[in-house]
């Protein structure tokens, strides 16, 4: 491609709303251009890139044996009423009428489209297991996009879904979707970590989240220094508490008048916050439930609206209603005595002589003791911290630490939640109706090109990989319009590396030399070629590579011989 030819508009100033250094690059480098918030045109070198990931994609995920399909972005509330997600998706979810002011809905997945189509067409344990993958736009209205593609409100997934008709066919192709995903990942030079995750909107059982390692990362991963356990930190755990020591003080209740806080509470008290415990009350599926945690811990929201009991999206009660359910406000709370139903974390568990409010304002209570105090049915301890770096990792190897990461892939065990309710059923060797069990697999495509940025620039540009780079080679012809030399010998390298199969973009513009190797760092393509009048003289071209600097003068035959591999 000939660069005068093709709409590539850089940018020299970094734009100022761009927060991360993709979105930044993506916008200066004439990838992408914002449309209306998290809405992005892509331009014809971004798209390349998109291209270039997709193949990858689509060559592993045809290799795993899955087949590609194409579903509609717009799907009939119907479908959704039958799994019961019309109503449970939130604003995230737009909906739209028809003409005949008919329900319908972008898709921001598609697992309810792909569940019918299945129960239309397979109908006997014979056909199984099937897996089925499209690369398809979704929408998700985002309370908050940003950072470009990153988290944008229409971008592209690879996203897929197989049925089967027994756990162990299905264990075989979730294992297959996870070695897959890492082949991808590994193909395109990324250093990235599969880890333990929540399952959110999809629903299931488990799922593992692909994470590109980068500080700009929206997400925290837990990982362990001594094994292989990694999780995101909104489901990461560790180890279990050592046992409780036996109670060594008496229950006794202290004026505390004014103080609220932990901080404040163990100040006046003399103590650490870890021998503090903290009461937070949020909503039950029927009324208001208490969730206590030792002073020092954060409560993990995640964790938390999974306890059964506990109303999902978390909701933290108001001042009032706490007001109006204990006759105490929040900074006087305690489990001692408390009316409302009590879930204990399993860290708070393990204090003994504990302080705690009293539920009566201005009072607390120092040497407050399980058991003897207070008793917690077992179902009643949960699991609902945040961990901590330093923390001992759940299956004993070496302490937790926090590395963050960029979101690309998330694959998901859903059992039969879309099959039961849709009632997609075949017949088993026994002539049963049984619900297949059905896996989910999805990749965030345009997500991976900024992540792919985040860990491949420098403070001058983009670094591309050469398995996804726009193109091979980055010619750049120095003079082109004046120097007759020059553009005789540039196109007929560009001609000769073309006709070689080698994707070339000839800098044949009227500019400055300064400003085309200016536009070249800041485009990245991995393999600069420059020729200019005076190399030529001397019978040699100047070679540059872009990630790691090394440069020669080299006549044009090494310089063919090095980018054809033939050297
Ligand atoms: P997140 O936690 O980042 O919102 P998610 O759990 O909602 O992601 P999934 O439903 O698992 O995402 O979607 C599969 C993949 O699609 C994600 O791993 C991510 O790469 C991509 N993706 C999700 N939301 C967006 C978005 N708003 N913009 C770009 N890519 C996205
Ligand atoms: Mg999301």
């Amino acid at each position: 491609m000939r660069q005068s030819q093709q709409l590539m508009p850089t940018i020299k100033e970094n734009p100022a709303d761009a927060e991360v250094a993709s979105h930044r690059l993506m916008l200066r480098a004439g990838l992408i251009r914002q449309v209306a918030s998290g809405l992005y045109t892509w331009l014809p070198l971004g798209l390349r890139v998109i291209r270039k990931v997709e193949a990858i994609v689509r060559e592993e995920l045809t290799a795993s044996g899955a087949q590609e399909v194409l579903m509609p972005v717009v799907q009939p509330a119907e479908l959704w009423q039958e799994t019961g997600r019309w109503s449970k998706m939130g604003p995230e979810m737009l909906r739209i009428q028809d003409r005949h002011q008919r329900d319908f809905c972008l898709g921001p997945t598609h697992e309810e489209v792909i569940t019918d189509l299945f129960r239309r067409e397979v109908h006997s344990y014979r056909q199984l297991p099937c897996n089925f993958f499209q690369i398809q736009t979704k929408f998700r209205d985002e309370i908050r996009p940003r950072f470009g593609v990153m988290r944008a409100r229409e971008f592209t997934m690879k996203d897929g879904y197989s049925f089967h008709a027994d756990q162990a066919s299905f264990d075989d192709t979730y294992r297959e979707m996870y070695d897959c995903y890492g082949r991808i990942l590994r193909r395109m030079a990324l250093n990235f970590r599969a880890v333990e995750a929540d399952t959110g909107n999809i629903g299931g059982a488990n799922s593992h989240e692909f994470h590109v390692l980068a500080d700009s990362g929206e997400d925290v991963i837990a990982y362990a220094t001594g094994g292989d356990y990694a999780a995101n930190l909104e489901k990461a755990t560790s180890a279990p508490p050592p046992a409780r020591p036996a109670p060594s003080a008496d229950l006794d209740k202290v004026a505390t008048p004014g103080v609220t806080t932990i901080e404040d509470v163990a100040g006046l008290l003399g103590v650490t916050a870890d021998r503090c415990l903290k009461t937070l009350v949020v909503h039950g599926e029927s009324g208001l439930v208490a969730l206590v945690v030792r002073g020092d811990d954060a409560l993990n929201e995640i964790k938390a609206e999974k306890v059964p009991g506990v109303a999902a999206p978390l909701r933290f009660a108001s001042d009032d209603d706490i007001a109006a359910a204990t006759g105490c406000r929040p900074g006087s709370l305690g489990p001692v005595g408390l009316t409302l139903p009590v879930f204990v974390d399993r860290h708070a568990m393990a204090v003994a002589d504990f302080v705690c409010g009293a539920n009566e304002e201005g009072f607390h209570y120092t040497g407050a003791n399980w058991e003897r105090d207070v008793t917690v049915a077992d179902d009643h301890v949960v699991d609902v911290r945040t961990v901590k770096p330093g923390d001992p990792a759940p299956d004993g190897q070496g302490e937790l630490a926090f590395l963050r990461g960029i979101e690309v892939g998330h694959i998901f065990q859903l059992g039969s939640v879309y099959s039961a309710p849709m009632d997609a059923t075949v017949l088993n060797a026994e002539g049963a109706q049984v619900a297949p069990i059905m896996g989910c697999y999805g990749i965030g495509i345009t997500r991976m090109v900024a992540a792919i940025i985040e860990q491949n620039h420098d403070e001058v540009g983009i670094r591309w990989p050469e398995p996804v780079a726009p193109y091979r080679v980055h010619l750049l012809a120095l003079n082109y319009h004046k120097s007759e030399a020059v553009r005789g010998a540039a196109d007929a390298l560009y001609q000769r590396l073309t006709d070689q199969g080698i994707e070339v973009l000839l800098d044949d513009r009227d500019e400055r030399p300064g400003v085309k190797f200016a536009d070249a760092d800041l485009i990245g393509i991995p393999h600069r070629v420059t020729i200019g009048e005076r190399g030529l003289k001397e019978g040699s071209l100047e070679y540059k590579h872009r990630a790691t600097g090394e440069s020669a003068a080299e006549p044009e035959e090494a310089i063919v011989a090095r980018l054809t591999g033939a050297a």
